[in-house]
């Protein structure tokens, strides 16, 4: 039986960026209550985090960046909020305790990776983690500090080999830019394609410079792709770039925005796909650290991240929803129940994008390891 740690605690859960901030914070909360009401913890570990101290911090962020955040978060008035892409309206709106709850999330980040590489666990998932936009010295997409740099650096330094593989709807540019020109980390972001979708970067001719090159990879995708699209790509990409990289551990970012349900993306996965793809990185390395990231429709994450860490403690839960999670929030399925009717001009297009995708990584990425 495999040995699974959940990071998290209540405090993570309860800040607000803005009222009609798309990000709801309270979307973890209900991911553990989710869990929590189907016994998940009875038989793995529940870990609370520490916020990160401020060296963590530094290990990828600038000085000035850190102490920004640290006075914007306590509500002084003397920084210039738009220098590192702050905005009370925009994206990243500040807000009281975000330094506090940015470093914790980075501290779930480097607890989860610190269990796994120690052998406490086979795998740790931080939901409150996988803000992969970050950048050394401004906010983006909503992320503030990017823990999983920070994560991959601890283990980068404990002379590990990662590979990175980043589910998001969006491309993973935060932590792509940190290790581009590195062969110790292999990065893999399937996303949407940056025509339609921040942060508009992640084309598959992004590759890595320097001893980097062919240690980055991108498939973007079209509009409207679906489960059976996907799953195809990732299974032709995916298995046989981490298996001839040979990493120690695999670092992932499981945002669920390519739900079809998701307000901000235009994927047409359902949890079926997204099972599917976690099923699949499970079978890539034995030691394993997922992270959260995107999601935006409460109840898809809650779901999506539930499947997620049954598939990684090995349970298969029943897909009745327990009563008292029915009773508070409402919903009754676990699994998506409907089937799709995805436009065919659509469909026709999304296809041939991702075989186009894939064929070009396999002739520009794959000689480049010997594949
Ligand atoms: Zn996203």
């Amino acid at each position: 039986m495999r040995r699974a740690a959940f990071v998290y605690e209540e405090a993570q859960s309860r800040h607000v960026l803005r009222e009609d901030h798309v990000l709801q914070p309270n979307r973890l909360q209900l991911t553990y209550e989710l869990l929590q009401c189907y016994g998940a913890f009875e038989d793995s570990l529940l870990v609370a985090p520490k916020a990160a101290e401020e060296d963590k911090l530094l290990s990828f962020h600038t000085a000035d960046y850190v102490a920004a955040v640290k006075s914007l978060s306590r509500g002084e008035g003397h920084v210039d909020a738009a220098a590192y892409n702050f905005s009370d309206e925009g994206d990243n709106p500040p807000y009281e305790g975000m330094y506090e709850v940015s470093a914790t999330a980075v501290g779930a980040s480097l607890l989860a990776a610190e269990l796994v590489a120690d052998g406490q666990v086979d795998v740790a998932f931080n939901i409150s983690g996988g803000l992969h936009h970050a950048a050394p010295n401004y906010a983006s997409g909503f992320c503030v500090f990017n823990d999983a740099v920070i994560a991959i650096l601890s283990l980068v330094n404990r002379g590990l080999k990662v590979a990175y593989v980043d589910i998001d709807a969006h491309h993973g540019d935060g932590v792509q830019d940190a290790f581009y020109a590195s062969d110790r980390v292999l990065n893999i972001s399937f996303h949407e394609w940056g025509r339609y979708l921040f942060p508009g970067s992640g084309e598959v001719r992004e590759i890595g410079v320097g001893a980097g090159t062919g240690y980055s990879v991108n498939l973007p995708f079209f509009p409207f792709t679906d489960d059976q699209v996907y799953l195809w790509a990732f299974t032709e990409v995916v298995p046989p770039l981490v298996q001839r990289f040979k990493p120690d551990i695999l670092v992932t970012q499981l945002g669920c925005d390519t739900h079809y349900l998701d307000p901000l993306t235009h994927f047409m996965l359902t949890t079926e796909g997204y099972t599917g793809v976690i099923k699949e990185l499970k079978r890539l390395v034995p030691k394993w650290i997922a992270l959260g990231g995107g999601g935006y429709e409460m109840g898809v994450v809650a779901r999506a991240w539930t499947l997620a860490y049954g598939v990684m403690a090995e349970h298969d839960w029943p897909d009745e929803i327990p009563s008292a999670f029915q009773e508070r929030y409402g919903l009754k399925r676990l699994r998506d129940q409907a089937e799709l009717i995805i436009d065919t001009k659509m469909r026709e297009q999304a296809r041939p994008f991702a075989e186009g995708g894939v064929e070009e990584i396999k002739r520009v990425v794959f000689p480049l390891h010997g594949l």
